[in-house]
Protein backbone atom coordinates (compact mmCIF):
# COMPACT_ATOMS: atom_id res chain seq x y z
CA UNK A 1 0.00 0.00 0.00
CA UNK A 2 2.81 2.63 1.04
CA UNK A 3 4.65 1.79 -2.10
CA UNK A 4 1.15 2.16 -4.26
CA UNK A 5 0.98 5.71 -2.61
CA UNK A 6 4.37 6.45 -3.26
CA UNK A 7 4.15 5.44 -7.08
CA UNK A 8 0.36 7.25 -6.95
CA UNK A 9 1.86 10.31 -6.08
CA UNK A 10 4.93 9.99 -8.31
CA UNK A 11 2.89 9.79 -10.99
CA UNK A 12 0.67 12.55 -10.09
CA UNK A 13 4.08 14.99 -9.54
CA UNK A 14 5.54 13.47 -13.03
CA UNK A 15 2.49 14.62 -14.86
CA UNK A 16 2.35 17.74 -13.08
CA UNK A 17 6.11 18.58 -14.03
CA UNK A 18 5.18 17.64 -17.56
CA UNK A 19 2.20 20.03 -17.62
CA UNK A 20 4.46 22.55 -16.41
CA UNK A 21 7.28 21.88 -18.98
CA UNK A 22 4.24 22.14 -21.60
CA UNK A 23 2.74 25.39 -20.32
CA UNK A 24 6.36 26.69 -19.69
CA UNK A 25 7.27 25.95 -23.67
CA UNK A 26 4.17 27.30 -25.10
CA UNK A 27 4.16 30.88 -23.45
CA UNK A 28 7.33 31.16 -24.28
CA UNK A 29 6.31 30.48 -27.76
CA UNK A 30 3.63 33.02 -27.36
CA UNK A 31 6.16 35.84 -25.75
CA UNK A 32 8.31 35.03 -28.83
CA UNK A 33 6.01 35.36 -31.54
CA UNK A 34 4.65 38.55 -29.48
CA UNK A 35 8.46 39.97 -29.88
CA UNK A 36 8.56 38.95 -33.39
CA UNK A 37 5.88 41.31 -34.04
CA UNK A 38 6.93 44.16 -31.58
CA UNK A 39 10.79 44.62 -32.12
CA UNK A 40 11.69 45.99 -35.71
CA UNK A 41 13.37 42.43 -37.33
CA UNK A 42 16.55 43.85 -39.69
CA UNK A 43 18.18 40.87 -41.84
CA UNK A 44 21.17 42.33 -44.32
CA UNK A 45 21.41 39.65 -46.72
CA UNK A 46 18.51 38.26 -48.32
CA UNK A 47 18.71 36.92 -52.15
CA UNK A 48 15.97 37.73 -53.27
CA UNK A 49 16.78 39.91 -56.44
CA UNK A 50 19.29 37.03 -57.50
CA UNK A 51 16.67 34.79 -56.77
CA UNK A 52 14.05 36.26 -59.04
CA UNK A 53 17.11 37.16 -61.97
CA UNK A 54 16.65 33.93 -63.55
CA UNK A 55 13.12 32.43 -62.52
CA UNK A 56 10.69 35.33 -61.82
CA UNK A 57 7.75 34.61 -59.05
CA UNK A 58 4.71 36.83 -57.81
CA UNK A 59 6.35 37.74 -54.35
CA UNK A 60 3.35 39.71 -52.96
CA UNK A 61 1.53 36.35 -52.60
CA UNK A 62 3.57 33.07 -51.10
CA UNK A 63 5.53 31.28 -53.26
CA UNK A 64 6.07 27.58 -54.02
CA UNK A 65 9.75 28.16 -53.32
CA UNK A 66 12.34 30.64 -52.30
CA UNK A 67 12.71 31.47 -48.61
CA UNK A 68 11.40 35.14 -49.02
CA UNK A 69 8.16 36.50 -49.78
CA UNK A 70 5.30 39.10 -48.31
CA UNK A 71 3.01 36.58 -46.51
CA UNK A 72 6.38 34.59 -44.64
CA UNK A 73 7.91 38.25 -44.03
CA UNK A 74 4.65 39.07 -42.20
CA UNK A 75 4.74 35.89 -40.22
CA UNK A 76 8.12 35.68 -39.05
CA UNK A 77 7.89 39.20 -38.47
CA UNK A 78 10.53 40.64 -40.74
CA UNK A 79 10.09 44.51 -41.24
CA UNK A 80 13.96 45.79 -42.88
CA UNK A 81 15.27 43.52 -45.17
CA UNK A 82 18.31 44.41 -46.81
CA UNK A 83 17.94 43.31 -50.63
CA UNK A 84 21.61 42.10 -51.98
CA UNK A 85 22.18 43.57 -55.40
CA UNK A 86 24.52 41.02 -55.66
CA UNK A 87 27.12 41.41 -58.76
CA UNK A 88 28.46 37.52 -59.40
CA UNK A 89 32.96 37.86 -59.39
CA UNK A 90 33.55 36.86 -62.60
CA UNK A 91 31.36 40.10 -64.13
CA UNK A 92 34.05 42.52 -63.31
CA UNK A 93 36.46 41.27 -66.08
CA UNK A 94 33.26 40.55 -68.53
CA UNK A 95 32.48 44.15 -67.71
CA UNK A 96 28.69 43.59 -66.96
CA UNK A 97 29.01 44.71 -62.49
CA UNK A 98 27.21 47.92 -63.37
CA UNK A 99 24.44 46.83 -65.68
CA UNK A 100 23.53 44.20 -63.49
CA UNK A 101 23.51 46.41 -60.34
CA UNK A 102 21.06 48.73 -62.56
CA UNK A 103 18.71 45.86 -63.43
CA UNK A 104 18.74 44.48 -59.67
CA UNK A 105 18.12 47.87 -58.86
CA UNK A 106 15.17 48.58 -61.02
CA UNK A 107 13.77 44.76 -60.10
CA UNK A 108 13.27 46.14 -56.28
CA UNK A 109 12.22 48.97 -57.45
CA UNK A 110 9.45 47.59 -59.01
CA UNK A 111 8.50 45.33 -56.10
CA UNK A 112 7.54 49.19 -54.36
CA UNK A 113 5.55 50.18 -57.74
CA UNK A 114 3.20 46.74 -57.57
CA UNK A 115 2.53 46.23 -54.11
CA UNK A 116 3.23 49.90 -52.58
CA UNK A 117 0.25 48.63 -49.59
CA UNK A 118 3.16 45.95 -48.92
CA UNK A 119 6.62 47.37 -49.68
CA UNK A 120 8.38 50.39 -49.38
CA UNK A 121 12.15 51.71 -50.16
CA UNK A 122 14.36 52.57 -47.01
CA UNK A 123 17.26 54.87 -47.01
CA UNK A 124 17.65 55.54 -43.54
CA UNK A 125 16.93 53.98 -39.83
CA UNK A 126 14.33 57.23 -40.04
CA UNK A 127 12.69 55.50 -43.26
CA UNK A 128 12.90 52.34 -40.90
CA UNK A 129 11.63 53.58 -38.06
CA UNK A 130 8.32 55.34 -40.19
CA UNK A 131 7.37 52.20 -42.56
CA UNK A 132 7.15 50.00 -39.57
CA UNK A 133 4.73 52.34 -38.07
CA UNK A 134 2.76 52.50 -41.35
CA UNK A 135 3.03 48.62 -41.66
CA UNK A 136 4.65 47.90 -45.25
CA UNK A 137 8.14 46.33 -45.26
CA UNK A 138 10.90 48.47 -45.16
CA UNK A 139 13.24 47.12 -48.43
CA UNK A 140 16.88 48.17 -48.01
CA UNK A 141 19.58 48.14 -50.50
CA UNK A 142 23.45 46.17 -50.36
CA UNK A 143 25.68 46.00 -53.02
CA UNK A 144 26.97 42.79 -52.80
CA UNK A 145 30.76 43.19 -54.66
CA UNK A 146 31.61 46.83 -55.57
CA UNK A 147 32.58 45.68 -58.85
CA UNK A 148 30.58 47.90 -60.38
CA UNK A 149 31.87 51.56 -58.59
CA UNK A 150 35.01 52.52 -60.50
CA UNK A 151 35.56 56.57 -58.83
CA UNK A 152 33.90 58.54 -56.91
CA UNK A 153 30.92 59.57 -58.96
CA UNK A 154 29.99 55.92 -58.98
CA UNK A 155 29.67 55.74 -55.21
CA UNK A 156 27.47 58.69 -55.25
CA UNK A 157 25.74 57.37 -58.02
CA UNK A 158 24.89 54.31 -55.93
CA UNK A 159 23.95 55.86 -52.86
CA UNK A 160 21.47 58.37 -54.95
CA UNK A 161 20.34 54.68 -56.06
CA UNK A 162 19.89 53.61 -52.56
CA UNK A 163 22.72 51.28 -51.87
CA UNK A 164 23.55 51.67 -47.99
CA UNK A 165 26.36 49.07 -47.65
CA UNK A 166 28.45 47.88 -50.18
CA UNK A 167 30.30 43.97 -49.63
CA UNK A 168 34.08 45.11 -51.24
CA UNK A 169 34.38 42.51 -53.27
CA UNK A 170 32.96 38.55 -53.63
CA UNK A 171 34.27 35.17 -54.38
CA UNK A 172 37.61 36.76 -56.55
CA UNK A 173 39.70 39.53 -55.73
CA UNK A 174 38.56 42.85 -57.88
CA UNK A 175 39.86 46.46 -58.63
CA UNK A 176 39.03 46.89 -54.78
CA UNK A 177 40.09 44.17 -52.16
CA UNK A 178 41.38 40.50 -51.95
CA UNK A 179 38.20 38.31 -51.59
CA UNK A 180 38.58 35.62 -48.44
CA UNK A 181 38.08 32.63 -50.95
CA UNK A 182 40.88 33.62 -53.58
CA UNK A 183 44.48 32.12 -53.29
CA UNK A 184 45.96 34.60 -55.58
CA UNK A 185 46.00 37.65 -52.89
CA UNK A 186 46.39 40.15 -55.41
CA UNK A 187 46.74 43.17 -53.20
CA UNK A 188 47.85 41.55 -49.98
CA UNK A 189 44.43 43.36 -49.10
CA UNK A 190 43.10 46.34 -50.03
CA UNK A 191 43.88 47.79 -53.68
CA UNK A 192 44.98 51.54 -53.44
CA UNK A 193 41.60 51.95 -54.88
CA UNK A 194 40.36 50.51 -52.13
CA UNK A 195 41.93 52.38 -49.38
CA UNK A 196 40.70 55.47 -50.79
CA UNK A 197 36.95 53.54 -51.58
CA UNK A 198 36.69 52.97 -47.78
CA UNK A 199 37.05 56.82 -46.93
CA UNK A 200 34.74 57.81 -49.94
CA UNK A 201 32.31 55.14 -48.29
CA UNK A 202 32.25 56.76 -44.99
CA UNK A 203 32.01 60.53 -46.56
CA UNK A 204 29.05 59.34 -48.25
CA UNK A 205 27.36 57.84 -45.65
CA UNK A 206 27.40 54.08 -46.83
CA UNK A 207 28.17 51.41 -44.83
CA UNK A 208 31.37 49.57 -45.18
CA UNK A 209 30.62 45.41 -45.03
CA UNK A 210 33.50 42.90 -44.54
CA UNK A 211 31.71 40.35 -45.45
CA UNK A 212 33.63 38.05 -48.33
CA UNK A 213 37.17 40.28 -47.87
CA UNK A 214 40.27 38.36 -47.35
CA UNK A 215 41.86 38.70 -43.40
CA UNK A 216 44.53 41.32 -44.59
CA UNK A 217 41.91 43.56 -46.36
CA UNK A 218 39.71 43.24 -43.10
CA UNK A 219 43.01 44.39 -41.10
CA UNK A 220 43.34 47.39 -43.48
CA UNK A 221 40.09 48.33 -43.21
CA UNK A 222 39.56 48.44 -40.01
CA UNK A 223 42.61 50.77 -40.05
CA UNK A 224 41.03 53.24 -42.39
CA UNK A 225 37.46 53.51 -41.84
CA UNK A 226 36.35 56.52 -39.73
CA UNK A 227 32.95 55.07 -39.02
CA UNK A 228 31.49 51.88 -37.62
CA UNK A 229 31.38 48.83 -40.57
CA UNK A 230 29.22 45.37 -40.83
CA UNK A 231 29.54 41.89 -41.60
CA UNK A 232 26.89 41.75 -43.44
CA UNK A 233 26.83 37.66 -43.33
CA UNK A 234 29.55 35.81 -41.76
CA UNK A 235 29.43 33.65 -38.62
CA UNK A 236 32.37 33.08 -36.38
CA UNK A 237 35.12 31.01 -37.21
CA UNK A 238 35.48 29.81 -33.97
CA UNK A 239 33.36 26.95 -34.90
CA UNK A 240 34.67 26.76 -38.43
CA UNK A 241 38.71 26.69 -37.67
CA UNK A 242 40.41 27.71 -40.75
CA UNK A 243 37.24 29.09 -42.70
CA UNK A 244 38.18 32.65 -43.74
CA UNK A 245 34.97 33.66 -44.58
CA UNK A 246 33.96 33.50 -41.25
CA UNK A 247 35.29 35.81 -38.80
CA UNK A 248 38.32 35.14 -36.21
CA UNK A 249 37.71 36.03 -32.47
CA UNK A 250 40.51 38.79 -32.96
CA UNK A 251 38.44 40.42 -36.04
CA UNK A 252 35.30 40.52 -33.52
CA UNK A 253 37.13 42.38 -31.18
CA UNK A 254 38.45 44.95 -33.60
CA UNK A 255 35.00 45.35 -35.10
CA UNK A 256 33.43 45.82 -31.96
CA UNK A 257 35.99 48.26 -30.52
CA UNK A 258 35.54 50.15 -33.96
CA UNK A 259 31.89 50.12 -32.74
CA UNK A 260 30.75 47.56 -35.65
CA UNK A 261 28.30 44.99 -35.96
CA UNK A 262 28.41 40.85 -37.00
CA UNK A 263 25.61 39.73 -38.61
CA UNK A 264 25.31 36.38 -38.26
CA UNK A 265 24.96 34.45 -41.21
CA UNK A 266 22.80 31.04 -41.16
CA UNK A 267 24.07 28.69 -43.84
CA UNK A 268 24.62 25.40 -42.17
CA UNK A 269 28.40 25.60 -43.87
CA UNK A 270 28.79 28.72 -41.57
CA UNK A 271 27.56 27.39 -38.30
CA UNK A 272 28.90 23.66 -37.98
CA UNK A 273 31.93 22.21 -38.45
CA UNK A 274 30.37 18.76 -38.62
CA UNK A 275 28.35 20.09 -41.49
CA UNK A 276 31.62 21.21 -43.47
CA UNK A 277 33.35 17.83 -42.95
CA UNK A 278 30.21 15.98 -44.03
CA UNK A 279 29.84 18.12 -47.13
CA UNK A 280 33.73 17.74 -48.20
CA UNK A 281 33.70 13.92 -47.71
CA UNK A 282 30.29 13.77 -50.24
CA UNK A 283 32.09 15.98 -52.69
CA UNK A 284 35.45 13.45 -52.85
CA UNK A 285 33.01 10.56 -52.67
CA UNK A 286 31.26 12.31 -55.73
CA UNK A 287 34.88 13.22 -57.51
CA UNK A 288 36.15 9.75 -56.93
CA UNK A 289 33.15 8.09 -58.28
CA UNK A 290 33.29 10.69 -61.58
CA UNK A 291 37.15 10.05 -61.90
CA UNK A 292 36.49 6.13 -61.35
CA UNK A 293 33.92 5.89 -63.97
CA UNK A 294 35.85 8.07 -66.42
CA UNK A 295 33.03 10.79 -66.34
CA UNK A 296 33.65 14.40 -66.55
CA UNK A 297 32.21 16.99 -63.81
CA UNK A 298 29.65 19.38 -64.85
CA UNK A 299 28.49 17.09 -68.35
CA UNK A 300 24.89 15.87 -67.56
CA UNK A 301 25.43 12.45 -66.65
CA UNK A 302 27.80 13.67 -63.94
CA UNK A 303 25.05 16.28 -62.95
CA UNK A 304 22.45 13.66 -62.37
CA UNK A 305 24.88 11.09 -60.52
CA UNK A 306 25.75 14.05 -58.45
CA UNK A 307 21.95 15.08 -57.52
CA UNK A 308 21.08 11.58 -56.95
CA UNK A 309 23.64 10.67 -54.89
CA UNK A 310 23.36 13.74 -52.70
CA UNK A 311 19.94 12.86 -52.43
CA UNK A 312 20.21 9.36 -51.38
CA UNK A 313 23.27 10.52 -48.90
CA UNK A 314 21.61 13.52 -46.94
CA UNK A 315 23.52 15.48 -44.70
CA UNK A 316 22.07 16.58 -41.48
CA UNK A 317 21.88 20.40 -41.56
CA UNK A 318 22.93 22.59 -38.29
CA UNK A 319 19.56 23.74 -36.37
CA UNK A 320 18.57 27.06 -35.00
CA UNK A 321 20.30 26.73 -31.59
CA UNK A 322 23.40 26.75 -33.78
CA UNK A 323 22.34 30.16 -34.54
CA UNK A 324 22.22 30.90 -31.33
CA UNK A 325 25.35 29.29 -30.15
CA UNK A 326 27.30 31.89 -32.82
CA UNK A 327 25.09 34.79 -31.13
CA UNK A 328 26.30 33.55 -28.03
CA UNK A 329 30.80 33.37 -28.67
CA UNK A 330 29.84 36.75 -29.89
CA UNK A 331 28.37 38.47 -26.83
CA UNK A 332 30.61 36.52 -24.48
CA UNK A 333 33.11 38.30 -26.61
CA UNK A 334 32.19 41.77 -26.78
CA UNK A 335 29.22 41.83 -25.27
CA UNK A 336 25.22 42.76 -26.91
CA UNK A 337 25.84 45.50 -28.84
CA UNK A 338 28.01 43.70 -31.57
CA UNK A 339 25.57 41.13 -33.23
CA UNK A 340 22.46 40.80 -35.48
CA UNK A 341 21.19 39.13 -38.08
CA UNK A 342 22.37 38.36 -42.02
CA UNK A 343 20.44 35.20 -42.71
CA UNK A 344 21.53 34.77 -46.88
CA UNK A 345 18.27 33.38 -47.43
CA UNK A 346 17.43 32.46 -50.64
CA UNK A 347 21.32 32.96 -51.08
CA UNK A 348 22.45 29.34 -49.67
CA UNK A 349 20.72 26.43 -51.83
CA UNK A 350 19.55 24.27 -49.15
CA UNK A 351 21.88 24.05 -46.39
CA UNK A 352 19.57 26.44 -44.38
CA UNK A 353 19.31 25.19 -40.91
CA UNK A 354 16.38 22.91 -39.09
CA UNK A 355 14.32 25.59 -37.73
CA UNK A 356 14.81 28.69 -39.53
CA UNK A 357 14.00 27.57 -43.27
CA UNK A 358 12.64 30.90 -43.93
CA UNK A 359 11.60 34.12 -43.34
CA UNK A 360 8.41 33.20 -41.52
CA UNK A 361 10.98 31.46 -38.66
CA UNK A 362 12.64 34.39 -37.39
CA UNK A 363 9.99 33.37 -34.27
CA UNK A 364 11.97 30.14 -33.88
CA UNK A 365 15.01 32.41 -33.18
CA UNK A 366 13.96 34.34 -30.71
CA UNK A 367 12.34 31.66 -28.66
CA UNK A 368 15.69 29.89 -28.32
CA UNK A 369 17.19 33.19 -27.62
CA UNK A 370 14.59 33.24 -24.61
CA UNK A 371 15.04 30.11 -23.73
CA UNK A 372 19.00 30.72 -23.52
CA UNK A 373 17.78 33.54 -21.17
CA UNK A 374 18.64 36.68 -23.15
CA UNK A 375 16.27 39.89 -21.78
CA UNK A 376 13.20 41.79 -24.36
CA UNK A 377 16.16 44.34 -24.26
CA UNK A 378 18.99 42.28 -25.16
CA UNK A 379 17.18 40.23 -28.37
CA UNK A 380 15.44 43.56 -29.38
CA UNK A 381 18.97 44.71 -30.27
CA UNK A 382 20.21 41.40 -31.81
CA UNK A 383 16.89 41.54 -34.21
CA UNK A 384 17.72 44.85 -35.52
CA UNK A 385 18.67 47.65 -33.19
CA UNK A 386 22.13 47.18 -33.15
CA UNK A 387 22.50 47.03 -36.69
CA UNK A 388 20.34 50.14 -36.99
CA UNK A 389 22.56 51.93 -34.00
CA UNK A 390 25.90 51.46 -36.38
CA UNK A 391 23.71 52.54 -39.72
CA UNK A 392 22.41 55.82 -37.63
CA UNK A 393 26.49 55.97 -36.69
CA UNK A 394 27.59 56.10 -40.29
CA UNK A 395 25.06 59.05 -41.36
CA UNK A 396 26.04 61.02 -38.47
CA UNK A 397 29.81 60.86 -39.47
CA UNK A 398 29.49 60.87 -42.48
CA UNK A 399 27.50 64.71 -42.07
CA UNK A 400 30.83 65.55 -40.26
CA UNK A 401 33.50 64.15 -42.41
CA UNK A 402 32.09 66.04 -45.41
CA UNK A 403 31.50 68.96 -43.19
CA UNK A 404 35.32 69.37 -42.74
CA UNK A 405 36.15 69.48 -46.39
ZN1 LIG B 1 27.60 36.41 -49.94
Amino acid sequence: MHSLICRTTLSILCAWTIVRGQVSTDSLKIKAEKLSKEFIIVDTHIDVPEHLRDHWQDISHRTPDGEFDYPRAVEGGLNAPFMSIYIPAEEEKQGTAKKTAEMLINMVGKFVKDWPDKFAIATSPADVAREFKEGTISLCLGLENGAPIKNVRDVRHFYKRGIRYVTLTHALDNHISDSSYDTTHTWHGLSPFGKKLVLDLNRTGIMVDVSHISDDAFYQVIAISKAPIIASHSSCRFFTPGFERNMSDDMIRLLAKNGGVIQISFGSDFLSQTYRESQAAMRKNITDYLSSHNLVSRTPEARTFAKQYRKEHPIPHADVKDVVAHIDHVVKLVGIDHVGLGSDFDGVGDSLPVGLEDVSKYPNLIYELLRASYSDEDIKKICGENLLRVWSQVEGIAKVLRAKK
